[in-house]
């Protein structure tokens, strides 16, 4: 197996991961009956989660993309940026924005809140991952949780460093 030496440890393997996502997409696809809920992926950190969630799902639903960014290196900046050319059309909708991690949860809030402008018929939150101790925006919750975990900065399943380590199929640690 590829562990590159910027990996500390290993948090959650490809196995602990398939497992969890498999059991998310049973609540959502419960949750989602007969509501043809398009599903919102948040480029890029969220790709793979995403691609394994809606084959999780047992039900139609429809996807789309949008792009967001907040962080260089291993630090988050605080400006937040999405990225809205093309944006879809989600109005009377219902939509789950699938994200990779929550962390400061300032780029979920601003982007739900951008959403809920646009007139959907709800909007719920899918994060794989957590970080609940590093909130700036206090009050948000994601509405579907894989794993909250402690404060570590980690890559692989989509996250990076600089963009490095999208692909690696497990959770690591990065060594900071
Ligand atoms: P927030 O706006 O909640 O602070 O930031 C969320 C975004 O920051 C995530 O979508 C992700 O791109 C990035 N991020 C937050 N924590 C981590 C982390 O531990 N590792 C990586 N690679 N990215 C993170
Ligand atoms: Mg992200």
């Amino acid at each position: 197996m590829f562990i590159p030496q910027e990996v500390e440890k290993i948090l959650f393997t490809e196995q602990e991961i398939k497992q969890r996502v498999k059991e998310m997409g049973a609540q959502l696809t419960e949750d989602y009956k007969g509501r043809n809920p398009l599903f919102l992926c948040v480029l890029k950190g969220a790709a793979p989660f995403f691609t394994d969630l809606i084959r999780e799902m047992e039900i139609e639903v429809q996807i789309e993309f949008i792009r967001a960014s907040s962080y260089i290196g291993t630090e988050s900046t605080g400006d937040v940026r999405l990225s809205i050319t093309e944006f879809p059309d989600i109005k009377g909708r219902d939509v789950v924005v699938v994200e990779d991690i929550v962390d400061t949860a300032r780029t979920m809030s601003l982007l739900k809140k951008y959403l809920l402008d646009m007139s959907p018929a709800s909007v719920k939150v899918a994060s794989f991952l957590d970080k609940p101790s590093r909130r700036v925006v206090e009050d948000f919750r994601a509405d579907y949780v894989g794993y909250s975990i402690e404060d570590h900065f980690v890559v692989g399943y989509g996250l990076d460093c600089d963009q490095r380590f999208r692909n690696l199929p497990y959770i690591g640690i990065f060594k900071t």
